[in-house]
């Protein structure tokens, strides 16, 4: 008989496949509903997700959730936004920060869960890694390059983003189309979904 994605996400939420270069162990922080129709692929959980367990629950999620113009109400409700990271556990910190997603849990995971959620029509990419992950050979030479041909991925539905953390304010503010075109734009988008 053919998985269900509440079997699929206790499946996830045990996985301990790369546990081992995880210095606070394995904690997938995620959410999905198969009747959600706006997906969200970010990077990998900070440290204040990890313990909290509530995805994009810092700033960075604060300024998503104003970008995207959904409330917490309407951000947390799994029948309306499924949200998975590139990599689901917290990869710990480098030194410029932290580490990045563990390579072994996009492939691991994410064909599943997508095949469990028919219902998506728009697909948020958050950052390089996703971007590179979903648009593979389509992506421009750098983010920001990618991230203003947005138009080019929305009848593929993907929509790139750059990381809303606070400190990538400056590439906000050197590139004040981003703010005045798209955000104004993925709101409109956004809505249409009725969610
Ligand atoms: S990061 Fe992904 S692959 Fe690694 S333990 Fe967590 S869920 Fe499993």
């Amino acid at each position: 008989m053919r998985q269900t994605l509440p079997q699929l996400l206790n499946e996830v939420r045990a996985c301990s496949l790369c546990a081992a270069h995880l210095p606070y162990g394995p904690r997938p922080v995620l959410q999905a509903h198969a009747a959600a129709r706006l997906r969200i692929v970010g990077q990998a959980p900070g440290k204040k997700v990890h313990e909290t367990g509530i995805p994009w629950n810092d700033a960075s999620g604060r300024r998503l959730r104003d970008w995207l113009g959904l409330s917490p109400e309407q951000f947390y409700d799994a029948r309306k936004v499924a949200i998975m990271p590139m990599g689901f556990c917290y990869p710990g910190r480098g030194a410029s920060g932290d580490l990045p997603p563990r390579p072994e849990c996009a492939p691991c995971w994410h064909a599943r869960l997508n095949a469990l959620l028919p219902n998506v029509e728009l697909t948020i990419l958050v950052g390089r890694h996703a971007q590179k992950y979903y648009l593979a050979q389509r992506c421009e030479a750098t983010l920001g390059e990618t991230v203003k041909a947005w138009k080019l991925y929305l009848p593929l539905g993907f929509l790139p983003l750059p990381h809303p953390s606070p400190r990538n304010q400056p590439w906000c503010v050197r590139n004040p189309w981003f703010e005045a075109d798209l955000v104004r734009r993925l709101r409109d988008i956004v809505r249409s979904l009725a969610l």
